[in-house]
């Protein structure tokens, strides 16, 4: 398909998402005018493509729906799990999307899988590992999440670490927790050169799987837990992937920056807009960008600098800024479908 037709149509989906309406099944839904066939209706094809049997979708090439505020509280009761290898990885890539399910309803818990120990200023490992564990705990309050845990793997390291364990303890966390919505990094990971990154994703997605069954993990039952797993996921990225949802951040954009600005020891944001300040004085120079307060010059340079990927990827859909996902949707059962579109009474 062209580019242009692509964008086009991804468009046209994105304004009915109200509906949850995607191409694929606008494509699928029947025409008007057209005259009843002896077979019986099919139902749309689930657009999931994890699903067996599934819709038959093997292509590279996704519809995108484009997902934007909704009005009221339509996640009330619902849990999400923002997920991340280290502490800034939620929010520089999904900071906004988590502000936004939780201004619809949703309450969360943050889990940061590595100790951290690896990334940012200080004069030792654990000097590090523990100013980035305060910001963290920062970072969760600024986004309203109830509850942060730390799993503390090592950092840069977790490749070295049997992902059945993480597993094991993902699939406690999801059940306990009673988890239906995860953001993390897309366990494919095309590209990536941080094995925290996609070794923290797959261990995600199977737990996601895994924690749903009533044959896994017996111990949690017979302590009084019941299988539960998120049902629906949002996987970001830092490089190419299959995107097919992308998240209209414009209202909590601000927020986002604010929550980004706790990330002091690592992270692209912190204290960056007053260093530069600072650098560009002692060479005689000034950007007007960034006068005004310490938090003012912040919020500047993350706007501008740390956070340029939202207005850059928001482009392409007209929105000021945005947040890419490969959105894995909740299982649907085709046989389910056909029954509902085609079952009588005896
Ligand atoms: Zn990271």
């Amino acid at each position: 398909m062209e580019r242009r037709q692509f964008i086009e149509r991804t468009l046209a989906a994105s304004a009915a998402f109200g509906a949850a309406t995607s191409v694929a099944q606008a494509a699928a839904a029947p025409q008007p005018g057209a005259s009843a066939a002896a077979s019986p209706p099919s139902p749309p094809p689930p657009t999931g493509e994890l699903i067996s049997g599934g819709g038959g979708g093997t292509s590279y090439q996704l519809p995108v729906t484009v997902e934007r505020r909704r009005e009221g509280k339509p996640h009330r009761g619902k849990v999400l799990a923002a997920i991340q290898p280290h502490c800034d990885d939620i929010p520089i890539y999904a900071g906004g999307t988590v502000l936004k399910l939780l201004d619809e309803g949703y309450e969360g818990i943050l889990i940061t899988m590595t100790d951290d120990s690896m990334a940012g200023t200080g004069r030792l490992h654990g000097e590090i590992a523990a100013r980035n564990e305060q910001e963290t705990l920062e970072v969760a309050r600024r986004m309203g999440l109830k509850q942060s845990i730390f799993l503390n793997y090592p950092n840069h390291n977790m490749d070295a670490w049997p992902v059945v364990e993480m597993r094991a303890r993902l699939v406690f966390l999801f059940r306990a927790f009673k988890v239906d919505t995860v953001l993390t990094y897309d366990p494919s990971g095309l590209y990536e050169r941080n094995p925290d990154h996609y070794v923290g994703a797959k261990a995600v997605e199977s737990a996601c799987w895994m924690a749903r069954s009533a044959w896994d993990y017996p111990e949690h039952l017979a302590a009084g837990l019941q299988p539960h797993g998120p049902a629906d996921k949002y996987y970001f990225s830092r490089g190419p992937q299959l995107v097919n949802r992308v998240v209209d951040i414009g209202d909590f954009m601000d927020q986002k920056v604010w929550v980004n600005l706790a990330n002091v020891t690592q992270g692209p944001a912190g204290n960056s807009g007053v260093n530069l300040r600072a650098r560009l004085a002692a060479e005689g120079k000034r950007l007007p960008l960034l006068d005004g307060t310490d938090e003012q010059a912040n919020r500047a340079y993350a706007k501008e600098f740390a956070l340029a990927r939202d207005r850059q990827r928001a482009v392409a859909y007209g929105l000021q800024y945005a947040e890419y996902f490969h959105y894995s949707p909740p299982d649907e059962s085709a046989v389910d479908a056909y029954v509902r579109a085609n079952a009588v009474r005896l």
